[in-house]
């Protein structure tokens, strides 16, 4: 096929990770993104200043026809979404307005435009507790967060428009996405911050007193909390694999993203220090709402399909290239 790819939220963390792999692959890319929670500079570095940057909001399906009748795209990557836990048990109209109905209101113009070619970012949040670890794709999915519940109904959503109209598609489910382009110039930026792995790295910088651990009572070998964390950049490079299959034939493609290993949230703490060598104060709270104990992949899906395999995905190498960005950007992208 030809023509660029949309890049839906490619100002945002994965997003602009997978826009710097696809500029590097030569594809044309168009980043599509309201600049909401994205960050501009993310786009124009993670495209060495080659993509086109279109500040259109998925919730205006005018703009987005004109856009897509203009560039006449050859498929879309669909990372565009609110993904805080938190604020869509307290904000669940935001998140079924923003995920929901704005993936709707994209699809419907890519049947318009016929752009047959999604790749979508999906997540282990759609399987919700745990009824068995490691978690395969056979997994129910009973998500017990509004977050994960909008998520599961946009897959859904994707699979009856294939089934009806013949959009080919992969949804990929991620686990804890972490790190940083190895290049240290594109990183993790969220305001307000709350992910485990920059919230750690600031304390090792001074800029926060210490990491508060969320309950230390969980059935796990030391208490704390089990996730599975996976490197942005091999993320990326799993959204250009699958892609490229759905382009050359396969219509629905389904696959975690994991490394089938898990850290608690000690070991990973005591992981930083190492890394960073600074002390990272440590303090235990009470548990935060909605954590599963252990989140870990399982299943070799993703490597049989795909032909993906995690390269750079050991938990040190992710955080020295998360160290690396934080040290070269304490503000992230703020100017
Ligand atoms: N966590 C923590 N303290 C923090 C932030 C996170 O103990 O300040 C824990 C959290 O409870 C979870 C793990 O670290 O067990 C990873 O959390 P994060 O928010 O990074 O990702 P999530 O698993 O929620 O997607």
């Amino acid at each position: 096929p030809t023509g660029p790819v949309v890049v839906a939220g490619g100002a945002g963390y994965i997003g602009s990770h997978c826009v710097r792999q696809l500029v590097d692959a030569g594809v044309e890319v168009i980043v599509l993104d309201n600049l909401s929670t994205g960050h501009l500079p993310a786009a124009e570095r993670a495209s060495r200043g080659k993509a086109k940057v279109e500040r259109v909001d998925l919730g205006d399906p005018a703009a987005l026809r004109e856009l897509f009748e203009r560039t006449k795209p050859s498929g879309v990557i669909h990372f565009a979404a609110k993904c805080y836990v938190g604020e869509s048990v307290t904000d669940p109209a935001k998140y079924y307005r923003e995920n929901v109905s704005y993936t709707l209101e994209l699809l419907e113009v890519m049947r318009a435009t016929g752009v047959d070619s999604i790749v979508f970012s999906s997540t282990c949040a759609t399987y919700g507790e745990p009824v068995e670890i490691p978690m395969t794709e056979a997994h129910p999915q009973s998500p017990i967060n509004p977050y994960g519940r909008t998520k599961l109904h946009m897959e859904h959503m994707i699979e009856d428009f294939a089934h009806a109209y013949g959009l080919r598609f992969a949804a990929l489910r991620y686990f804890n996405a972490a790190g940083a382009s190895p290049e240290g110039d594109i990183g993790e930026h969220h305001e307000p911050e709350t992910h485990l792995i920059p919230l750690v790295l600031q304390v090792a910088q001074g800029r926060r007193e210490k990491i508060m651990m969320f309950g230390e009572d969980y059935p796990t070998r030391d208490g704390t909390c089990v996730r599975d964390y996976i490197h942005v950049v091999d993320l990326a490079d799993a959204h250009l694999r699958a892609l490229a299959q759905i382009q050359q034939g396969a219509d629905r493609i389904v696959c975690n993203l994991g490394t089938g290993t898990g850290y608690t949230v000690r070991e990973l703490i005591e992981l930083a220090r190492e890394v960073t060598g600074h002390a990272v104060p440590a303090e235990v709270t009470g548990r935060r709402e909605g954590d599963p104990a252990q989140l870990v992949s399982g299943g070799t899906r993703a490597r049989d399909v795909l032909g993906w395999e995690p390269k750079r995905s050991e938990l040190k190498t992710i955080l020295e290239d998360a160290w690396r960005w934080h040290q070269g950007n304490p503000d992230g992208y703020r100017a």
